[in-house]
């Protein structure tokens, strides 16, 4: 999944294991933000349940 970092606007990839790890912590909590960490800048850009609900895949590990 690619984002970008709210910070510095680097853009960079969540690795799948990211993502399922995001995915787990939002189905828990569907208020929670998932914590990305920018390669560059190290400032944590932070997730909502709406950024990954974007990609019709992840929008059904979140429903499922
Ligand atoms: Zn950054």
């Amino acid at each position: 999944m690619q984002i970008k970092c709210a910070f510095c606007s680097m853009p960079f990839a969540l690795s799948q294991e990211q993502v399922g790890q995001a995915i787990e912590l939002l189905k828990k909590d569907s208020h929670a933000h998932y914590d990305a960490h920018c390669p560059k800048c190290r400032h944590a850009t932070k997730l909502s349940r709406k950024a990954f609900e974007l990609n019709p895949i992840y929008k059904k590990m979140l429903a499922a």
